[in-house]
């Protein structure tokens, strides 16, 4: 089935260039493609199904360029009931991607899942099986042999010296990653590693790049000390993920904005363990959590004054919440403007994908979002469902508060707990 001709008119339009918004403007949308852009209005093609938006704006799908949709807690089963079955984490997963499509975010890049859950679910949404964003994977985080290989097991392909990184990254070829992550940090995240000195060396990512980029893959990099960000900005790769330290380095800042690389500053994740699920970490990693919130924040300002190009990364859960990082983006001194752009275009970019998706621009895929309201004003209304009235997936319609019923608000998210037993469906003895 081809896509609908899909006529926007009367729209605000944010593009996500970072243009000024237009008040009044029409997008066509065709075979998948945004097929013009018209600042003044046009008058409605042949063919195409014309949607007002006054008092909405139109504009890109959101990105997020750093999640780990699997890394989710299993629900727990309580004593006596049924072990809930590790497959049902498939349909969890699906919940996710689900959830995240109906919140407007259109494509994700996830730098690290457990085992192959994530590979297989970004099969299901591309035979259309599951609705969900696109999904770019990393296949297993390459990591020298750590604590965190252990701690993250199965998330990891853990690989010692050049040789051993070049397979690594090989490996990940194999398994359909559609681009390279490597640690040149320990990870706050667990206990045992240390994140001040970098925890591979310059041979060892110099070949990871190399590989790499011979093979036209791009590589993204945890850093959180400097000396392995340092290493990480020397030896080439592409994203730099967290850098939290990097407002002490302002040279690295520079060359970051000189090569124009982008900085994932995923401020979300320190608030994640600092505040929020506090309760559930180790109290040391708690305390580093605020210490890292505010390095990041931080950096967030100096890398905004020296031009480092910014992206969007939630980093934490639940799945669909990651315009919370957009709206942190703001309280860390991007203007609303800034951080849709680094919540769009700048995404793209760091998922290498600035050709296709990320801005409203003739030839671009149609990945759009119609929100009710204006999130320049209010970036939180990109939290809120009710606000997300539309999205389009690669041009057509897939979910949003204008797709659903009237009656929409009455729908319960969860059947739990069934007023019906659950032994009352049993044959009598
Ligand atoms: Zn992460």
């Amino acid at each position: 089935m081809t896509a609908q001709s899909l006529q926007f008119s009367s729209a605000r339009l944010i593009d996500g260039t970072g243009a000024p918004a237009l008040e009044h403007a029409t997008v066509t949308v065709e075979g998948g493609r945004i097929a013009g852009v018209y600042p003044d209005g046009a008058p409605v093609s042949a063919g195409a199904l014309e949607v007002d938006l006054r008092g909405k704006t139109l504009m890109p799908g959101l990105v997020d360029a750093h999640v780990h949709v699997t890394a989710f807690d299993m629900p727990a089963a309580l004593k006596g009931q049924q072990a809930i079955a590790p497959e049902v984490r498939h349909h969890l997963i699906a919940q996710g991607l689900r959830r995240m499509l109906r919140m407007g975010i259109t494509t994700v890049r996830d730098v690290g899942a457990f085992g192959d859950h994530l590979l297989h679910a970004r099969q299901a949404v591309r035979l259309g099986a599951i609705p969900g964003p696109r999904i770019l994977a990393c296949g297993r985080i390459i990591s020298a042999t750590s604590p965190g290989g252990r701690h993250f097991d199965g998330m990891y392909r853990e690989a010692d010296g050049p040789h051993e990184m070049r397979k690594a990254v090989r490996e990940q070829f194999r398994r359909g990653a559609d681009f390279i992550k490597i640690m040149t940090t320990g990870a706050r995240s667990c206990e045992l590693e240390n994140s001040s000195p970098a925890q591979i060396t310059g041979p060892e990512i110099a070949t990871v790049v190399e590989e790499a980029h011979r093979m036209g893959y791009r590589v993204a990099a945890h850093c959180e000390g400097l000396d392995g960000t340092q290493l990480a900005i020397e030896e080439g790769v592409d994203t730099i993920e967290h850098g939290l330290e990097l407002h002490r380095a302002p040279d690295l800042l520079e060359e970051l904005a000189r090569s124009e690389r982008v900085l994932v500053p995923t401020l979300s994740c320190f608030f994640h363990i600092s505040e929020n699920r506090a309760s559930r970490w180790a109290p040391g990693l708690v305390e580093l959590a605020h210490r890292q919130l505010e390095d990041a924040h931080r950096t967030v300002e100096a890398a905004r004054r020296t031009g480092v190009r910014l992206a969007m990364g939630f980093d934490s859960q639940p799945n669909g919440q990651s315009a919370l990082e957009l709206v942190r983006l703001c309280q860390a001194g991007l203007t609303p403007m800034e951080a849709i752009v680094a919540g769009t275009a700048t995404s793209a970019i760091a998922c290498g994908l600035a050709d296709h998706v990320g801005t409203v621009t003739s030839g671009r895929t149609a990945d759009l979002i119609v929100i009710d309201g204006d999130p320049l004003a209010d970036p939180e209304l990109l939290l809120d469902e009710r606000h997300i009235w539309l999205v389009v997936q690669a041009g057509r319609p897939v979910a949003g508060t204008a797709l659903e019923t009237e009656l929409a608000g009455l729908r319960g998210e969860r059947p739990e707990p069934d007023p019906v037993p659950a032994l009352a469906g049993r044959p009598l003895a």
